[in-house]
């Protein structure tokens, strides 16, 4: 198994989701793996404490297509 660690909510700073390795990808195969969703503004998750909204990017590797937090909009 890889290791994992969990990635915060840049609202709230709660837990998302647990990642793997260093990029902070969900684990396709986690049972926790969040709910990604789509919308004119492109992927994201609702944080499970806050409810905000937090923005994802889709991210195309050798194991498959995976999703990241995207980055913080400054
Ligand atoms: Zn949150």
């Amino acid at each position: 198994m890889l290791p994992t660690h969990d990635v915060p909510c840049p609202h709230c700073g709660a837990a998302l989701y647990s990642a793997v390795s260093l990029d902070d990808g969900i684990n396709p195969g986690a049972v926790e793996s969040p709910d990604v969703h789509v919308d004119n503004a492109g992927f994201y998750m609702s944080c499970p404490k806050c409810r905000r909204r937090v923005a994802m990017e889709r991210v195309g590797s050798d194991q498959g297509t995976y999703y990241v937090r995207a980055a913080p909009a400054r």
